[in-house]
């Protein structure tokens, strides 16, 4: 079986989801599809959410009226049979009056988590119907009977795998299968999310899951470039990239693909493609076990990093010190991302902020703290790149932006440095200049 993800936009209108059908048709073999919301359902059902937490129920009513229109239009574009466009509309109708209410309880992070999964389930039973309504045979699974992900970093693939493979088997057998993105049921077996952009780290849960031959995440963009496209013009898509180099990079920002993407397979041999739905013939870029190249492969960045520092004249280098700090973290769940030293002082990155205070507190009693926000990781990213000579010249070629920490070694596949946000999309275009374009034409003359 392949698993095959469609974004937000792939699936945000009736020619791109009618694009969708025309890729899958053009694939032989049994698939699992796995689709998100159409493009800005989720960041409507969050609004919902915020007009939860303020009472206000005029905005949710107008909310649930934009998404209802919205879906039904495409139904009745989509639907040509009638009775088939009626049922699914009726289903659209009932997962709205369920969505209001769910939007009538107390807010709290469990209803936000319910709150914003509507859409996929929305958009995946629409595109269900439309096949059926062409008289594609597939199945709609609903994510809720097999998605148990406690661990949100360290999913129990062989667990979600075995629930999976009892569901199908108790359905008539298909060659698509239709699931929800972004869907989960947590370690209290409540309805929750993979967090945001989440049905990307979905689709390569399920291909662990189910040993998938391949996971393929279509989207807007033919693949995965060497720089964020959003920031800096004349990036390039990269066609071949190893597992380690794609998981810096998604962990580092690229959003193209959710943090955690890669983790799920690292251990396997299911490549990963990255494909535009709408240019479906062109190459993209394939995610494998190995790089064929080495050498400096793309950039990307991470924003909403607080660095801390801890500065103490007293013990900070002696054994057992650091420990002590990490422990600190470790106890409130928050990872730290960067770390430098010196003998007097520990600088460290997280972006997880939501417990920064009770750690502050907590590191207290070690020294002086100081506390920057909004900073971004810059990461620069392929394998053994710390052997590109290029890179020796990075404070050079970066010399009018002030560097806050930078790491390197860490790994031989990437360097980070950290910048205020204020100078990252500087930063990232400087970097495209020297780094990519500059220094192949350099290599060209
Ligand atoms: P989807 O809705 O299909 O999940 P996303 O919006 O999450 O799509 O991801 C695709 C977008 O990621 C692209 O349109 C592009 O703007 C952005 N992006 C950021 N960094 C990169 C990168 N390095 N390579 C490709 N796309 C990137
Ligand atoms: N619909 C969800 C979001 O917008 C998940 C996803 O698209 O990957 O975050
Ligand atoms: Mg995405």
């Amino acid at each position: 079986m392949r698993v095959m993800k469609f974004g937000g936009t792939s699936v945000g209108s009736v020619e791109s989801i009618n694009n969708v059908k025309n890729i899958i048709q053009s694939k032989d073999g049994k698939k699992l599809l796995v689709l998100s919301a159409m493009s800005g359902v989720t960041n409507e059902l969050v609004s919902i959410s915020e007009a939860i937490k303020s009472g206000d129920q005029k905005e949710i009513d107008v909310i649930i009226q934009r998404l209802k229109e919205r879906h039904e239009s495409a139904i009745n574009e989509l639907i040509q049979d009638q009775e088939i466009r009626s049922s699914t509309i009726a289903f659209i109708n009932e997962t709205l009056a369920q969505l209001k209410q769910t939007s009538g309880n107390a807010y709290s992070e469990k209803i936000y988590s319910e709150t914003v999964t509507y859409g996929e389930t929305m958009l995946t039973y629409i595109f269900s119907k439309y096949l059926e309504s062409l008289n594609i045979q597939n199945q709609w699974l609903d994510a809720k009977e097999f998605m148990y992900v406690s661990n949100l970093e360290n999913p129990d693939t062989r667990a979600v795998g075995e629930r999976f493979t009892r569901l199908i088997k108790s359905k008539p057998e298909s060659d698509i299968y239709i699931t929800q993105g972004f869907v989960r049921i947590d370690k209290n077996n409540e309805i929750s999310t993979l967090k945001r952009g989440g049905s990307d780290y979905s689709a390569t849960i399920l291909g662990a899951s189910i040993n998938a031959e391949e996971v393929q995440i279509w989207t807007d963009i033919d693949g995965l470039h060497n720089n964020d496209p959003r920031y800096v013009e004349n990036t390039h898509r990269i066609s071949e990239l190893s597992f380690e180099e794609a998981a810096e990079l998604a962990y580092f920002g690229a959003k193209i693909l959710h943090p955690q993407t890669i983790s799920p397979v690292i251990d396997r041999d299911i490549p990963i493609f990255l494909k535009n739905t709408f240019t479906p013939d062109s190459q993209g870029t394939r995610i494998s076990p190995e790089a064929k190249e080495k050498g400096l492969k793309a950039i990307s960045a991470k924003d909403g990093i607080t660095a801390i520092k801890i500065k103490s004249n007293r013990m900070l280098m002696a054994h057992g010190f650091l420990r002590k700090i990490f422990d600190v973290f470790d106890n409130y769940e928050t990872a730290i991302d960067m770390i430098t030293t010196s003998e007097i002082a520990i600088s460290l990155t997280i972006d997880d902020d939501r417990n920064l205070d009770k750690i502050l507190e907590e590191l207290d009693s070690y020294g002086e703290i100081t506390v920057e926000k909004n900073h971004s990781i810059i990461c620069i990213v392929g394998e053994s790149v710390i052997e590109d000579k290029q890179t020796y010249r990075l404070f050079e070629l970066l010399n009018d932006i002030p560097v806050r920490m930078i790491s390197y070694g860490g790994s031989n596949n990437n360097i980070s440095l950290l910048v205020d946000t204020q100078n990252k999309i500087a930063t990232l275009r400087k970097l495209n200049e020297k780094l990519f374009i500059q220094n192949k034409s350099a290599q060209v003359v």
